[in-house]
């Protein structure tokens, strides 16, 4: 469909779209974002029970979507998704690597081969092998969208999260590479690098914190202390003075699908509250 025939509160419709991660948190707000503005939207995680609440919760209120199990980090499993969205929407137009873990806090020399292995697979393996996987539909028709849930970490060092660290500036530099090598097929290929977004992957730690901020207490254990301190680290550092919403990344998600920045790719862009240029 041409842009000049698709309506403009629709400026996705006709795309298919498949989002990681799509179950919570970030990708769930993406997934229901996107598909609000006319995608047909594949909603992916390794539980599709979860993925599939979601994915119904999106056809109820009349916009198109299916779920799929899938494990990035197993390329067997990334085709079979890729194959699921060609028979359903005939095609992939979209992807959206959001599927991301942070399992740890640790000192880099306490992490272990495998807790390496999970995170780089899933922040970095995974999103380049859907991102090949789905170029085989974007490059015959010489367009396509790729956006890269990167994160402030991939540019700056977070404390004692090396590997999550590594996997996000891998992912920026994937996206950089992506974007030079796919240009002449007309794919875009953009990062976006969050900041402290309220989600499960920070629940505890904000939980914990405003619980003590609540009832005017000091932080009494260990994890209390380091929960307080992160707390307060974060928002005390943000320029906006408070962790963002997952609808806040969606938004500017559906900003780099569309064609409204259809001159943009291989660029960071920062959705931060002003994180990174903070702390002076
Ligand atoms: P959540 O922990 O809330 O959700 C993670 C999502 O990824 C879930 O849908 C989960 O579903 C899925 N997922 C995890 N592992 C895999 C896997 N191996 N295969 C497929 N799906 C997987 O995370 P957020 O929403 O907070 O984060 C989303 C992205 O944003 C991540 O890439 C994260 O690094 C990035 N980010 C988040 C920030 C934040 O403050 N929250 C800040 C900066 C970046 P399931 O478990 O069923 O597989």
């Amino acid at each position: 469909m041409s842009s000049a025939s698709r309506p403009a509160s629709k400026p996705l419709a006709g795309r298919s779209t498949i989002v990681t991660g799509g179950s919570r948190g970030i990708g769930q707000a993406i997934a229901r974002r996107l598909a609000r503005d006319g995608a047909s939207v594949v909603v992916a995680a390794r539980s599709v029970e979860d993925a599939e609440r979601v994915a119904a919760e999106i056809a109820a209120d009349g916009d198109a979507a299916m779920a799929v199990g899938c494990d990035v980090r197993e390329v067997a499993q990334i085709e079979r998704l890729v194959a699921a969205t060609r028979e359903r929407y005939g095609a992939v137009d979209i992807v959206v690597n959001n599927a991301g873990v942070s399992p740890l806090s640790a000192e880099p020399q306490e992490i272990g081969e495998a807790a390496w292995d999970d995170i780089l697979d899933t922040n970095l393996k995974g999103a380049f092998f859907l991102s090949t996987a789905a170029a085989h539909d974007m490059i015959p028709r010489g367009s396509g969208v790729i956006i890269n849930i990167a994160s402030i970490a991939g540019v700056m060092p977070i404390a004692l999260e090396s590997a999550y660290c590594a996997s996000k500036a891998g992912l920026i530099g994937l996206t950089k590479a992506l974007a030079h090598d796919w240009a002449t097929y007309g794919i875009r290929v953009h990062a976006l690098a969050p900041g402290y977004i309220a989600t499960e992957m920070n629940a505890g730690v904000r939980q914990t914190a405003e619980g003590l901020i609540a009832r005017g207490d000091s932080p009494s254990t260990p994890d209390e202390a380091f929960a307080k301190t992160l707390y307060d680290g974060v928002v005390g550092r943000t320029l906006l003075g408070r962790y963002g919403t997952p609808e806040e990344i969606a938004d500017v998600v559906a900003f780099l699908a569309s064609d409204a920045a259809r001159y943009m790719t291989g660029a960071v862009t920062m959705v931060d509250g002003g994180w990174t240029i903070g702390g002076g």
